[in-house]
């Protein structure tokens, strides 16, 4: 067994796809990844943590870390900015621990470019139909943001050819032990069980 760095991967997936509540549930299943948490410049949801679910910031101090070289990528998603903090994944790598980011596809691709031994997993929905409904069942958005993030989706699901994996998440437990399944995958792949 050679125990190196850990392995980074990076789940996206257009919006509504239910990237959330998979990356939830793989954490519930105590999968042996770290999650990084992001920062952002969008209002938090009800519910939300500041440290848990986000860092939440304003615009001056997400341009003022981007400025200094703070993340590791960052993109403006739907009139708000979101970025990895790359003190934390580089340490966690370092460590031989495996991150797991998620994140939209531009920011993927910086992490691709960055970190070209990354994993990169995209999560899509059953069909074009259910997306349109998760993301209007959601109801915390107005019709504006519900329009962008949809638009937004085409656009993003047209760039799944540069992943690595594509899981359909029909369901949420089956979804989790296909992404389980590839995490152990890329560990025999790199001898690093
Ligand atoms: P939401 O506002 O629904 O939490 O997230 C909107 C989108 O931003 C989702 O596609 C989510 O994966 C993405 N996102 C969350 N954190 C980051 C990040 O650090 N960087 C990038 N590029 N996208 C992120």
């Amino acid at each position: 067994m050679i125990e190196e760095k850990g392995i980074l991967f990076v789940l996206s997936g257009p919006s509504g796809v239910g990237k959330g509540t998979v990356r939830k549930a793989l954490f519930e299943n105590n999968i042996n990844l770290q999650y990084s948490i992001s920062a952002t410049t969008r209002n938090p949801r009800s519910g939300e943590i500041d440290g848990v679910d986000y860092f939440f910031k304003n615009r001056e101090e997400f341009e003022m870390m981007i400025k200094e070289n703070k993340l590791l990528e960052w993109a403006e998603f739907v009139g708000n900015y979101y970025g990895t903090p790359v003190d934390y994944v580089k340490e966690t790598i370092d460590s031989g621990r495996d991150v797991f980011l998620e994140i939209e596809v531009q920011g993927a691709m910086q992490v691709r470019k960055a970190f070209p031994e990354a994993v990169l997993i995209f999560l899509i929905p059953p069909s074009l139909e259910e997306l349109k409904n998760r993301i209007i069942g959601r109801g915390t958005e107005t019709e504006e943001i519900v329009k962008g993030r949809l638009d937004t989706a085409k656009v993003e699901i047209e760039m799944m050819s540069a992943y690595d994996y594509v899981v359909v998440n029909d369901q949420v437990d089956k979804a989790c032990e296909r992404i389980e399944a590839i995490v152990q995958a890329e560990h025999y792949r790199r001898d690093r069980v």
